[in-house]
Parts: structure tokens; sequence; C-alpha cells
């Protein structure tokens, strides 16, 4: 018998008595050796014949255990994308059990994508939008759920990663619309009302001073200039109940009034 003959006869022998319990298991950790014909690809048919005979058979602890051990620290052939759609088709509609995630979870504690794999997950999302459904979705699971604080190593590393970048105008557009009408939480209000550090003054001072300021370089026109005196003398000073000062409009209720300091 040629060697092909031979393991055509043993794949046979394997599909005839199938369905013996635990004749796989029992070939499986005989050693992967005789498993992995190079080069050789089952048949339609002997796939169909695997995929009904393992069809709603769960894996031993010990088969599990053998596969895991055989595939350590083995890098797997990235799928096809033929073979990805064939997964995610096979998926669609499918939930993990809270078990099964709860594992997932564990088994991926402390672990990190590599550089590699963030750059190749961030090159497949590009562009990409979750759908509105997902969003939806997304939405009706989060709620309620107070998310965990981040830690300052990980607010740092957000940090680094926006440095110098700047949203888009649309974005600033959709951040405005979806904030406008809802009250800050508590918590927002007091950072916002704290006096600002001396050094954080110092920091938002500098940043506008100079080149850095908005206005750097340019000069009202004689004609602008005008237009603000007169729109000025029309205006009535207003006096502060509170400290005395007159001031324009403008300055009088956003710093005295009920703004004052002194009140
Ligand atoms: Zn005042």
């Amino acid at each position: 018998m040629t060697g092909d003959a031979a393991y055509d006869y043993e794949q046979l022998l394997i599909f005839e008595s199938w369905d013996i319990e635990g004749l796989l298991n029992k070939h499986c950790t005989h050693g992967k050796e005789r498993w992995s014909r190079k080069g050789k690809t089952h048949t339609d048919e002997a796939k169909e014949a695997i995929s009904k005979a393992h069809k709603g058979k769960p894996k031993t602890d010990e088969a599990k255990e053998a596969m895991s051990k055989a595939h350590k620290g083995k890098s797997r052939v990235p799928f096809t994308d033929e073979h990805k759609e064939k997964i995610r088709k096979a998926n669609q509609g499918k939930h993990h059990s809270d078990e099964h995630k709860e594992k997932i979870r564990k088994a991926n504690q402390g672990k990190h994508h590599s550089d590699e794999a963030k750059e190749a997950i961030s090159k497949a999302r590009k562009g990409k939008h979750h759908s509105p459904e997902a969003c939806e979705k997304m939405s009706k699971a989060h709620k309620g759920k107070s998310r965990v604080p981040f830690t300052d190593e990980h607010k740092e590393a957000i940090s680094k990663s926006q440095k110098g970048k700047h949203h888009s105008e649309e974005t600033k557009e959709k951040m405005s619309k979806s904030k406008k009408g809802k009250p800050k939480s508590e918590e927002t209000k007091e950072k916002m009302s704290k006096p600002k550090s001396e050094e954080t003054k110092t920091k938002m001072s500098d940043a506008k001073k100079g080149e850095n300021n908005p206005n750097f370089g340019k000069h009202c026109s004689e004609e602008t200039k005008r237009k603000i005196s007169d729109s000025k003398k029309k205006q009535q000073k207003l006096k502060c109940p509170n400290c005395g000062k007159e001031c324009y409009p403008n300055n009088a209720t956003r710093w005295h009034f009920d703004n004052c300091k002194t009140k």
C-alpha cells in the first residue's frame, strides 16, 4: 500500500468508527503527528462528515487540554477574508454565555495587544462607524453602569495619544449638540467653580500670550475702532450694588451683580 492509500484507508476507518465514545480523544492524545499530513486537505465530503460527527458534541476536558498544549506558542496562520466571512456568518446572532465571557475576560487579564496588532486593529477600524443599532445596544448595555475610573497611568496614555490632535469642526458641533440642555454633574460644577491654582492660571495665560493669541498681529481697522468706541459711548455704565464699581453691561453682568466677588 502506498502512503497515500494508507492515509485514505485510515481516514475511512476513522469515519466509520467515529461514533465510538472516546476514540477521537484516544488518537489525539497519542500524538498529533498522525493528524498533521502536510499539504493534505480534507475533501468536502470528509469535511461534511467531520462536521456532522462533531455537531453538538462537547470536547472532553482532556481533549481541550491536549489541543491547548499542541497550540501553545504557535502563531496561527492568518485567516483569509473568505474564512473570516464564514466565521462571522456562523456566529451571527450567537452570544457567549456569561460563564464563557468571564473565561475570556480572565484569559485576557493583563494581556495587551502588541503594537503591531494595535496598528492592524486601528487600520481595520479606520473610517468605520458603529451602526445606529449597535450604538443603541451599547448605550442600553451601559446605562446606569458606572465606568471603572481610569488609572493615572491610563489617563496619561490617553493624554499622550491625543497630544497635538484637534477635533474637527464637525466633531465639535456634535459634541456641543449632545451636551446642550444637559445639566452638569455636581462633580463637574465643583471642578468649574474651584479657584484655579496659580500654576494653572499662569499656564492658561501663557497659552494666549504673544503669537499664541488668536489676535496676534491683527489690528482693528480705524472704522472698527470707531464702531467699538461709538457703541461703548451709547452703552450706559452700570453700578454694581455689591461693590459699587461702574462698568459696561457686558462686564457688569459677568463679574458683578449676582456674580460679584464681594457678594
Ligand atoms: Zn461688584
